[in-house]
């Protein structure tokens, strides 16, 4: 795009949005230049923030007209680098559609704008008995929408479910700036599921300006515990005695003992002293079924070797217990200039063996990775750890990070449980699935984004382009002969 597009497309977005909803200011824009995933960094040509759903449909046609490419923006807290701009596109940023439409107990629902924080769903259904289900940690400041595009999961999944459990229909700006509904408040409707397609689709195939999510009742009774063991094998042990005797908890979170290290550090949060790891369990539901089940639990940890066993009395030392895991990602920054999120998926009897592999990686190669993680549904995030300012640091962490995933799936896991790919998995993509795999994946994002506009290079590893013909490709790609792509 030259100078003069830009600025004709801005003017275009100015006369729609107004002048103040539109940054073209370099310094401005970049406030939004990365995601979480700060290495990863791209100033946008321009920045949108809508207010209303029509705004944003005019701004997707504004940049179709245009042939620009366009990215959703929520918040901002992604790890993959979903919402990296495009150096040549615009930025739309929808945290400006924050209202809460409506909470509705009668039929256990709630209708929200997309930039609504992901907590204050469950402040607005607190009075009413409902709350939120799913709960990134960082639900204090990510958006509805970024948990949508990314099918966020949280601690309390592993009972609930993931964010496309509990959403039941999307209002979405299509990539041809056409505002459309996708299911509805109901559980299901008829024909293909476009629903739960666009849910976890990384802002490939759209932009939510309304979400319907499903409210859950708050629960009778809640008790928590953080339990300390000698290290991972017998905290992974008790994981998986604790699922084995029928027992559902709300969560289940491990950390090992430098994630414990780092959060004592940052938080102060009080954990057994000298443990190499903890349990964090919670219970809920009706209080006599809880009582009992909450037993069956402390005795388990018990017989897999748990030291000490806190039970938190109130809810302020259910606060402290959760404060030391929800603050582990940010804490690891006491420990260490620089590390890597990395976020991978195994079935969860793999969870010793795979720890135990990801601790040989990293003695061999002398990088240190902290451990944290939902251990009831398998979901990993080894923290890895690394000094940019030593030179190749960050090149050996960024080995160990891609070695961990290969482990995942070696074990019949996944590259992602709820991060997203995004951009910084791309090059993954081809090591979980075949070529046809991915055409196939390409055929339904061409379907909803014939040009391409919608948040292109994420989520799949070549530009396999809308144009091109479906199905096995022969030869190089063309964009690989030009010199243009790679293919990894
Ligand atoms: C400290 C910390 C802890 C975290 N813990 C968790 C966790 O426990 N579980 C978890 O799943 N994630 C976690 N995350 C990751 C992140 O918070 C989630 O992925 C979250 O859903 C991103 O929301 P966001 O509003 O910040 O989206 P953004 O980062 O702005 O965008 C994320 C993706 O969504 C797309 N997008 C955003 N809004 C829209 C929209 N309206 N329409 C279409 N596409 C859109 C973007 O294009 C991008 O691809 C954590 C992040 C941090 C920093």
């Amino acid at each position: 795009m030259t100078t003069t597009d830009i600025s004709t497309l801005a003017t275009a977005l100015r006369a729609v949005l107004g002048d103040a909803q539109v940054i073209s200011d370099r310094q401005e824009l970049r406030t939004y230049e990365c995601d979480g995933l700060a290495q990863y960094r791209v100033v946008p040509a321009l920045v949108a923030l809508p207010r209303t759903a029509a705004e944003c449909a005019a701004t997707v046609r504004a940049c179709v007209d245009a042939g620009v490419p366009f990215v959703a923006r929520g918040s901002g807290t992604g790890l993959s680098g979903g919402a990296l701009p495009h150096a040549e596109g615009v930025l739309i940023v929808t945290s400006q559609l924050r209202a809460i439409r409506a909470v509705r107990p009668e039929d256990e629902r709630a209708v929200v704008e997309p930039g609504v924080i992901n907590l204050h769903v469950s402040r607005a259904a607190a009075p009413f008995g409902y709350y939120y289900a799913p709960d990134p940690s960082s639900q204090q400041v990510c958006s509805i929408g970024g948990n949508v595009a990314e099918n966020s999961g949280g601690a309390h999944c592993l009972k609930y479910g993931f964010t496309t459990n509990h959403v039941t229909g999307l209002e979405v700006v299509t990539p041809d700036g056409d505002l459309v509904r996708l299911g509805g408040p109901a559980p299901d409707a008829p024909g293909y599921d476009l629903l739960g397609a666009f849910v976890g689709s990384e802002g490939t195939l759209g932009i939510t300006t309304e979400v319907t999510v499903r409210l859950t009742r708050s629960p009778e009774s809640v008790r928590t515990l953080l339990a300390g063991f000698a290290g991972t094998d017998q905290a992974g042990a008790a994981t998986s005695a604790i699922i084995a005797a029928g027992v559902l908890p709300a969560a289940i979170e491990m950390m090992d003992a430098l994630a414990i290290e780092a959060a004592e550090a940052a938080v102060r949060c009080g954990y057994p002293a000298g443990a190499g790891a903890v349990l964090i369990v919670e219970l809920d539901g009706p209080a006599a079924e809880v009582d009992a089940h909450f037993t069956d639990v402390e005795r388990l940890c018990r017989e897999h070797g748990a030291g000490e066993i806190r039970v938190a009395a109130d809810d302020a030392e259910r606060a402290l217990i959760w404060k030391g895991r929800k603050s582990a990602f940010a804490a690891v920054g006491r420990i260490s200039p620089d590390y890597i999120v990395q976020d991978g998926v195994i079935p969860r009897t793999a969870l010793p063996e795979v720890l135990r592999r990801i601790a040989e990686i990293s003695a061999q190669r002398g990088v240190r990775v902290a451990n944290v993680f939902h251990a009831g549904d398998g979901n990993l995030h080894p923290l890895v750890l690394f000094d940019d300012a030593v030179p190749g640091q960050a090149e050996q962490a960024e080995e160990v990070s891609g070695a961990i995933l290969d482990i995942c799936i070696a074990h019949g896991g996944s590259i992602t449980g709820e991060h997203g790919v995004g951009m910084d998995k791309v090059g993954h993509m081809p090591r979980m699935y075949s070529a046809d795999d991915l055409d196939t994946m390409q055929l339904l994002r061409c379907a909803f984004d014939p040009r391409g506009l919608a948040n292109p290079g994420k989520v799949f590893p070549t530009p396999r382009l809308c144009g091109e013909v479906p199905g096995r490709r022969r030869g190089a790609h063309p964009l690989q002969e030009a010199g243009l792509a790679e293919v990894f």
